[in-house]
Order: C-alpha cells, then structure tokens, then sequence
C-alpha cells in the first residue's frame, strides 16, 4: 500500500496557475527547475506503456531502495523509478508516492521511442530516469545488498540510515513534518539497532568508486542523537567513525562530504573536520520564525532554540568557510494551520526575510517542496501553489547570488532535492 496523504485537492486547476501560465509570468526562471517544482508537488504516475520500457535492470527503482527505511520510498508498485533526470541534468529526487493524489499528478508515457512528461494529454517534456550503478546488487560481507546501506543519486552516493532512529521522536518531540515517526516508535526501546555498520557502509562505497567519473559527493543524513558528553557527541562519533574509514580509500577532495546533521557546536565541528577531512554542513533551521520552530520543531526548540541553532551555523562558517554551510527551509510547513502563516505571501516575505539575514553571516540557504505523506503529523495538509515556490525558489536564489554564497556541493548535479540551488550553475 503506498504511502498516501488523505487530502484531495479536487479545484485546484482553477484556482491555481498552471506550469504554463507560470512560465509566462516568470519568464526570468528555468523552466526546468518550474517544472521540477511542480513534479515534486504534483506527483507523477506512469503509463502501462511507460512501465513496459522502464527496465529496473538500467534504472533505479524504489523497490531497490533502502530509503524507505527513512520513510521516503515506501510503495507497493513493481515499476516506481526513485528519480528523474531533465535534459538540462536537473535530477529531480522524488518517487511515485510524493504528495499522491492530493493534485493530479504528471504522467510519464512512452512516445517515439523516449519517455516524455505528459499533463492533460500534453507533452511537457522529455525526461529519463535515475541509472542503476554498477555496486547495485553487489552483496556486503554480511550478506545484504549494498543499495541497502549506500544509495545512489546521478553523481552522488547516500548513506541515508546510518541512523534510523531520533532521538526527538524518542521524546514525542518530532517535527511535525517529518516522517521518520514509524521508524522510531519501532526503535524506540532499542536505538543501537537503529545504527548501520560503518564496515557494510566502507565496503560499499569501495565497490561504488570504482566507477570511475560518475561520483563527486557523498551525503549522509540521520536522525538526531542527542546523547553523549554534551548534546549531539554520540552522533559526532557516528559520523567520524563511518567517514574515517571512507576518507582512507582516497588522497584528496575528489569525493566530496556533506553532513546534513544536528547543531553541532564549534568544538564538535573542529573534531569532525579534522577526523574526516574539507566537509559541508547542512543543519536545518527548517521554518523561517522562532514561533513556528517551537510549535513545528519541538524537540530542536528545547535542546538548541531557533537563536541558537542560527548561531551555531554562524559559528560552523568560521569553521568551514563561506560555500561549505547551508541550511534549509520546508516551504510550505509554515503555512499549517492553525499557527502558520494565512498567507502564501506572507510565508515567502518570511522565508526571503530570513535568507536574507542568514546571508549576512555568509549561510546558505536551500528551499525544497515539502512532501505529505499519512506518517507525518501534519498529514492532512497539502504543499501551496506553483507560484509560491517560483517566487520562494528564485527569491532565495537572488540572495544566494547577491551575497555570493555559492554551495555547489547541494547543487543541480549533486543533491537534486532543491529547485532553489538548481538555480545555481556553475
Ligand atoms: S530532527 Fe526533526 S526532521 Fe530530523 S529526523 Fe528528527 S524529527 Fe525528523
């Protein structure tokens, strides 16, 4: 049974611009990136004659995938690539159960001999899938597949469940988008199980870099460990024991690390740089007031404060550097009600205001459409309009580039998650 939210949107086609209409308005942003927009909004499904062509021994298919451990790819189709690929390179990461059925979705058919999006009948444009890479059905020492410790994106490399467990969902103190809640009731009361072993993750990245040219970057995100000496140490260890063993297979920065992890303090950032080498971090602020972080973000209000968690990415830019820290916003949490904003205008001054003042401290900021799925806690809400995320996505962007905050590390070629920083070209 797929993942579902219940909501249905059943006007929204007249109540809403169309992809076209907002090409028109917005001639200055890529079409490409309005339109991965809205495929992360809308969802896509594909046509029995597009399922016939898709052929999972070349493409990634959910099926594979071990990210639904992170609540992410979890549905009951045999044929649901995890991702799509735009003829400029925009990936767009989003599977077949993104935001299903609250809009109509896209549809992907098989026309002339390629794959094309498709909305009414239309064709929009020409699209491909995400390739399997040759580690794909390689096995650990311990017997389980590689794709299960170590996923894979066009050009970068996932470690996804190094922990499948947060500790703030431990305390019913989850945020309330996020859906990693099932995974932590089913660990709750035995989180070491939650921990992936660093010798499956090592084993499996070695076998991915001997695909030459096709990785530059290794990602990993995990749910917060608030235990240790002082808050998050646990999770410092974490990682510096996985990418210590990584960082030994290679000289220099050809493979680049980002940690998209807890608030790490100044201390703990110094530990982690010089255990594991040049990192990027990306620690998320996820909504653009202090009010909205205590009532969305609950447990990271308690433990860190939304003023604190601001200055700790200030303080990991003196660490890192401009370029190597970002963080990002949920667009369109922040319009739940009944405390987020009433406006979808309002949410974007918000949103601007903030990476405006990040910006100042040399932060990067990175916007992404928020997924409704039935395991969050805000399920029966639904992400805004396309027109919202052209202007939260380029307007972040403007900023991006008036203050010359470059993080090509979460860019069009490497994450794929935000439309925001696929706006940055390199
Ligand atoms: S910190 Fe929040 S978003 Fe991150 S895993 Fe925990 S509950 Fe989810």
């Amino acid at each position: 049974m797929a993942d579902t939210a219940e909501l249905k949107l059943p006007n929204w086609r007249n109540e809403e611009l169309s992809y076209n209409e907002i090409l028109e308005k917005y001639p200055s942003v890529s079409p490409f990136v309005i339109l991965k927009a809205d495929i992360l909004r809308r969802g896509f499904t594909l046509t029995e004659k597009a399922k016939e062509h898709f052929d999972d021994s070349i493409y990634i298919n959910a099926i594979n995938n071990s990210e639904k451990d992170f609540g992410a790819v979890i549905t009951s189709e045999s044929k649901a690539p995890v991702g799509l690929l735009l003829r400029d390179g925009t990936a767009i990461g989003c599977s077949t159960n993104q935001n299903e059925g609250i809009r109509d979705p896209y549809v992907i058919d098989y026309v002339d001999d390629k794959f094309v999006i498709t909305d009414q009948g239309e064709q929009i444009e020409d699209v491909d899938f995400w390739r399997k890479p040759d580690y794909y059905g390689k096995l650990t020492s311990k017997g389980n597949p590689m794709e299960t410790v170590l996923t894979a994106r066009p050009r970068r490399l996932d470690v996804f469940s190094a922990n499948k467990y947060c500790n703030f969902w431990g305390r019913g103190e989850g945020c309330k988008f996020c859906s990693l809640g099932p995974a932590a009731r089913f660990y709750r009361n035995n989180p070491e199980a939650a921990l992936a072993d660093p010798d499956e993750i090592e084993e499996a990245v070695v076998e991915a870099l001997k695909q030459k040219g096709r990785f530059t970057t290794i990602c990993t995100t995990a749910g917060s460990i608030t235990t240790g000496d002082k808050l998050f140490d646990d999770e410092v260890k974490m990682y510096s024991e996985i990418y210590t063993r990584i960082r030994r297979h290679f000289k220099g920065d050809e493979l680049r690390f980002q940690y998209v992890a807890s608030a790490f303090d100044k201390e703990q950032l110094i530990r982690l740089k010089e255990a594991t080498g040049n990192i990027a971090f990306t620690t998320n602020l996820e909504v653009p007031t202090a009010e909205l972080f205590e009532w969305i973000c609950p447990g990271k209000a308690k433990d860190v404060g939304y003023e604190g968690w601001k200055q700790r990415l200030y303080d990991a830019v003196e660490v890192l550097g401009k370029g190597n820290v970002n963080t990002q916003i949920v667009a369109g949490a922040d319009l739940v009600q009944p405390n987020g904003f009433k406006t979808e205008n309002e949410s974007v001054e918000a949103i601007l205001k903030l990476t405006e003042e990040l910006a100042q401290h040399d932060v990067g900021v990175v916007a992404n459409v928020w997924g409704v799925v039935s395991t969050i806690i805000f399920k029966n809400f639904y992400p805004p309009s396309l027109e919202y995320y052209t202007k939260v996505f380029s307007g972040v962007n403007d900023i991006q580039q008036k203050y010359g905050i470059l993080t090509y590390f979460d860019d069009y070629k490497r994450c794929g998650t935000h439309p925001s920083s696929d706006l940055l070209r390199d």
